[in-house]
């Protein structure tokens, strides 16, 4: 995919970090979300301890990572970040853990990932700041317990209901981060507009915007791409036409689909007479990983009424067919 939410390339990396906000203040969107946790920072701020764990899920490119490091950023702590599937062995954690001061921040991406066994040794550390580590080898083999400093986990995964529940007991906040709103995401760009110096009228900005997919990531990465157009095919300036031919030319649609969505729609429609249709059957026939389509595909189609979520499976809604000009079948003697 040209335009996907997946993990960026290190080049890509670097101009997100850039484009971060640092502060809740800056966060656009989300409003529940940062209301909250302004609360609670400040209360954890004012008794000097821990913030409870803080657990955060939604779509790729929402705002997570962004979020854990506002998080520390507020608190006045370090950040200390990793992911689910790096941490292969308990004593992999346990270094994490143990080189945390007090009251920092240590950010599990990916956190549904993580193994049972380090899974395990998470749990003592977040309801008593201990853990317990094995000593030694075989007969002589022995296990300690040790004291942490109070530490907040921020942990971050696409869905809360991936979790195991005695993990998901364990944090104090739980926010879902939802889908941006054009306008929203039209401030995110001018902002990366203005911190990376491109010229942009307030159409070009909102055409990006309405097309990006609810995602601030992808509202990024659309702009460095319209401005690439913008400077090989017209005068370096982004305004709604110049926005226009170049989303074209990505296969972004007028509702801000890419192609995957349309494969998708198109797979349900055409093969699966509009459904419904199980999530494997989709998978095998459109070739994509079954993960893909519910973390990153499905949420914006369903969010927006294109497709349906059902017991039976998917279904394409009426706006599916209109949106690929294909007549909806009578529903007639159903
Ligand atoms: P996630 O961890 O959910 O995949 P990130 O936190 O990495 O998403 O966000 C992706 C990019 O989108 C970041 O580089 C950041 O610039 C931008 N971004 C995300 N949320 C916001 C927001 N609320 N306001 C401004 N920019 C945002």
């Amino acid at each position: 995919r040209v335009v996907s939410a997946a993990p960026a390339s290190p080049n890509e990396e670097a101009i997100e970090r850039a484009l971060r906000p640092k502060l809740l203040q800056e966060y656009v969107g989300q409003a529940k979300v940062r209301e909250q946790l302004e609360i609670f920072i400040g209360a954890a701020r004012k008794r000097e301890e821990a913030l409870d764990h803080v657990l955060l899920f939604g779509p790729p490119g929402l705002g997570k990572t962004t979020l854990s490091h506002i998080i520390a950023a507020e608190l006045g702590v370090n950040l200390r970040q990793t992911s689910g599937p790096v941490l292969e062995k308990p004593k992999d954690l346990a270094a994490l853990l143990t080189n945390l001061e007090r009251n920092d921040v240590l950010f599990i991406d990916e956190i549904h990932r993580l193994s049972p066994v380090v899974e395990e040794i998470l749990y003592p550390a977040l309801e008593d700041y201990q853990i317990d580590i094995m000593i030694g080898e075989g007969p002589a083999a022995r296990s300690i317990k040790l004291d942490l400093q109070p530490f907040t986990l921020v942990g971050a995964t696409t869905r809360a209901g991936m979790l195991t529940n005695p993990l998901r007991d364990r944090f104090g906040i739980v926010a879902r981060l939802e889908f941006y709103t054009a306008e929203e995401l039209a401030h995110i760009v001018r902002r990366s507009a203005r911190l990376l110096k491109v010229a942009m009228d307030e159409a070009g900005g909102f055409e990006i915007a309405r097309r990006s997919r609810g995602t601030p990531r992808i509202a990024n990465r659309l702009l460095r791409r319209v401005r690439d157009y913008a400077e090989v095919k017209g005068d370096g300036r982004i305004t709604e036409d110049i926005a226009h031919k170049a989303l074209a030319m990505l296969d972004v649609d007028p509702q801000g689909f890419d192609l995957m969505d349309r494969k998708l729609l198109e797979a349900v429609i055409h093969r699966f007479d509009g459904g419904p249709v199980g999530l494997d059957n989709v998978a095998a026939s459109i070739g994509e990983e079954r993960e893909t389509i519910e973390d990153v595909i499905e949420p914006y189609l369903i969010q927006q009424g294109y497709l349906q979520r059902t017991p039976r499976g998917r279904i394409a809604t009426l706006a599916a067919y209109r949106h690929l000009g294909v007549a909806p079948p009578s529903r007639d003697g159903d």
